[in-house]
């Protein structure tokens, strides 16, 4: 890999030329937008790009990825910069930002919207909602599209509709020689179905083409949390609710802070039918544990449903995830969730996440590997003074360490580092099938700051 240094000094003149073809922007070390495009998501990464290309059409892509294979540099691509593991930026390589690139059209006849891959789920949701249709994204409406459709895409509708990326009928992208290419069912289909929980491996996409579905304007939704001696109570309530939940309810059981710092054990939903129902299914479990400290469960709009959770995670404050796919929240499970939460303690911010999979999830087609998982937990260490740091890790690789008798492998979108111990269990048996799309569209491993796939 080139020095900064070497950039800088040997390819000021080609970093011109670059600057020039460019619709979008370029900015390197020195320009005054530099420091506020380095940033992403995860502020305890700390990265300093040698070129922040912000693209502003496919051809940017292309000149980009050009530019970066041409000089032997690393490159990074940015969707919404919400890797938790900081993917998305690097050290001296290429930033390849399509930021800039959010437009996201829909037919309403057809129920399908093309999307491009700067956009957000709030962009998508925007968008689509106009019409009442949505398909299946993050709970947290500031996430990119892109990162998470690419490694499989959990979310309120995951239960009735699939993964996000169960959704996508076609993606654009380009590829590590520079050309554009499309892949669906019928074109590529190899690669389609490794777009569909291989991550950002094979290329850069520029647009992805959903298939939506009639949803809301109102869900059933929102949060009750209970005082932290509540905790068995709620997990063993949303057990129950879970056994019984029909493909419009998801659900998650959450060990987690109050806004004032108070450890609190919550269910948080969105039930994709009719609100009534919803009601019916939610208000029992909520009765069945006791008095709640806070509790917005109602009717709401899908759209209110997505950023309700917005604010608790802004950016530049630090994290480090982890995850463990479960096939069934056992008593032993139970036990241990309630174990690792009374370390949770305020700030920093500790959380245990339970979330409910199951539904149509398994009847999906694609490289996601854990389709007839019942559950993910989620382990999430978020904190913002820096003397936290070590404590907050060993706290999260403890819980998940705890769990990993009872787990098959991690969600590589929330796994945390690029160390690819946790790949083999992201990707568990179709990591084989994926090696070797791998090696017919990306030999020399070009895009390989993500959650890596060796080719094979
Ligand atoms: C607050 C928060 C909430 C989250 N909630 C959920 C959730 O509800 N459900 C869920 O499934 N996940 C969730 N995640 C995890 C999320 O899926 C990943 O962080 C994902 O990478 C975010 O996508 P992004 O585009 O914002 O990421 P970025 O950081 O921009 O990109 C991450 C990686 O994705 C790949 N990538 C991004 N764009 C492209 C592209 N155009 N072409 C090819 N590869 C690309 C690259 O490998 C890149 O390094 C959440 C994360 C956060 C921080």
């Amino acid at each position: 890999m080139k020095s900064m240094a070497e950039i800088q000094s040997v390819d000021t003149k080609e970093i011109s030329a670059l600057r020039e073809v460019l619709r979008g922007q370029m900015l390197v070390a020195g320009d005054p937008e530099y420091d506020e495009a380095r940033r992403v998501w995860n502020g305890a990464i700390d990265r300093r790009p040698a070129l922040i290309v912000r693209c502003a059409n496919v051809a940017d892509v292309q000149q980009a990825v050009a530019f970066a294979t041409r000089h032997g540099l690393p490159i990074a691509v940015r969707g919404g910069g919400h890797s938790v593991a900081g993917f998305s930026t690097c050290d001296a390589g290429v930033v390849i930002d399509l930021g800039l690139m959010r437009s996201v059209f829909v037919d309403a006849d057809a129920r399908v919207a093309r999307a491009q891959a700067g956009a957000t789920g709030a962009d998508f949701d925007r968008a689509t909602q106009q019409h009442g249709l949505a398909t299946t994204l993050g709970v947290v409406s500031t996430t990119g599209i892109a990162g998470l459709t690419l490694g499989g895409g959990i979310g309120w509708l995951m239960r009735k509709h699939g993964l996000a990326c169960d959704n996508l009928l076609s993606a654009e992208l380009v590829t590590a020689d520079g050309c554009l290419a499309t892949a669906s069912a019928t074109e590529n289909p190899e690669l389609f179905w490794a777009l569909k929980g291989g991550g950002g491996n094979f290329g850069i996409i520029t647009s992805f083409e959903y298939q939506l579905h009639p949803v809301g304007p109102m869900v059933y939704g929102g949060s009750v949390a209970f005082a932290r001696e509540h905790r068995r109570a709620v997990l063993e309530s949303y057990r129950e609710l879970a056994r019984k939940a029909p493909d419009e309810l998801t659900a998650y059981a959450a060990m987690t802070s109050a806004p004032d710092g108070s450890p609190v054990a919550a269910i948080a939903a969105c039930y994709a039918g009719d609100p009534a129902d919803g009601a019916r299914l939610l208000d029992p479990t909520k009765a069945a544990v006791g008095e709640p400290l806070l509790d917005n469960l109602g009717p709401l709009t899908y759209s209110e449903r997505q950023s309700r959770m917005d604010a608790s995670y802004p950016p530049g404050e630090y994290h480090y995830w982890r995850s463990c796919f479960l096939d069934d929240l056992t008593d032993e499970v139970i036990d241990i969730l309630i174990e690792r939460a009374s370390n949770i303690q305020a700030p920093p911010v500790l959380e245990l996440i339970v979330e409910q999979l199951g539904g149509a999830i398994a009847a999906g087609d694609g490289a996601f590997a854990h389709r007839d998982a019942n559950f993910d937990v989620l382990i999430a260490a978020n904190w913002t003074n820096p003397a936290d740091h070590d404590r907050c890790v060993a706290w999260a690789r403890d819980t998940a360490a705890a769990l990993g008798p009872y787990s098959r492998g991690g969600y590589a979108n929330y796994e945390p580092d690029a160390e690819g111990a946790y790949v083999s269990g992201a990707y568990g048996d179709r990591l084989a099938r994926l090696g070797a799309v791998k090696a017919q569209h990306d030999p020399t491993n070009v895009f390989r700051l993500n959650q890596n796939i060796p080719p094979s």
